[in-house]
């Protein structure tokens, strides 16, 4: 069997808000690109000038990935779907958000969360999409058709269908798994990692996150603030696994 030939992958991020309030990511080598995350409705100008900074267009996305089914990050895959023509992944257990049959719940993890739901901005339906690849339970989605050493996992714990991407074993893209920053994040404190506004299942994103570190990830890149060493990352699930025992 020959070996798949492998190009180096870049990272490159999309601030769908700047500070790092919003992060979308481009993953680019010479084989073409992956979209992460499309961000919030109507945003599809933030994805473009990055495309074009790198002398791309929609057309050059090969494959979208949706780490999750919240506003921020799955808001506009509709659209960049279309302009694109590009697949779209998605895990099944957020499936019935991408389908619009079922209105988002949210597990607020402080003030700020329990504050910015009453404000209805994420739970504001948009526009459904019918995913291309759905992975089921923990089924992985490898990257090598695409050039690129990496796959796509299922991580849930923030959401039922959280998904990451582990890239040439070292780095991973992994939604609101964790994050950083303040308020919805980023700004500032963009080296701390913090709980996202909202969060499902805190023991379950600690083991999702301990197996990403024992994997041998170094960075983790992040839909708020960040990105994260594996110092900081290792850190916070201890936290999160106190917050566990508490709620038990
Ligand atoms: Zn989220
Ligand atoms: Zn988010």
């Amino acid at each position: 069997m020959t070996k798949t030939k492998y190009h180096v992958t870049t990272v490159h991020k999309i601030a769908i808000f700047p500070f790092g309030m919003i992060n979308a990511f481009l993953l680019k080598n010479s084989q073409g690109c992956i979209l992460i995350d499309t961000g919030l409705p109507n945003t599809e100008k933030k994805v473009e000038d990055v495309l074009n900074k790198l002398k791309l267009t929609f057309s050059d996305i090969k494959l979208i990935i949706i780490t999750h089914a919240h506003i921020d990050h799955a808001g506009n895959a509709a659209k960049i779907k279309a302009l694109s023509g590009a697949k779209v992944i998605a895990h099944n257990g957020d499936l019935p958000y991408y389908r619009g049959e079922k209105k988002m719940h949210f597990c607020s993890t402080g003030w700020f969360g329990r504050l910015f739901s009453k404000t209805g901005v994420i739970q504001k339906p948009y526009e459904k999409f019918e995913p291309d690849i759905l992975l089921t339970a923990k089924e992985k989605f490898n990257l090598n058709d695409y050039g690129i050493d990496g796959e796509v996992i299922s991580t849930s714990g923030h959401t039922e269908g959280s998904i990451s991407v582990v890239i040439d074993n070292d780095k991973a893209i992994v939604g609101d798994l964790i994050s950083s920053g303040i308020l919805l994040g980023g700004i500032v404190r963009t080296n701390k990692a913090k709980r996202p506004p909202f969060e499902d299942n805190p023991l379950q994103v600690s083991q999702e996150l301990q197996a990403l570190a024992n994997k041998g990830v170094k960075t983790f890149f992040m839909g708020h603030g960040g990105p994260l060493p594996q110092k900081e990352v290792l850190q916070h699930i201890g936290k999160l696994k106190n917050i566990a025992t508490d709620i038990d």
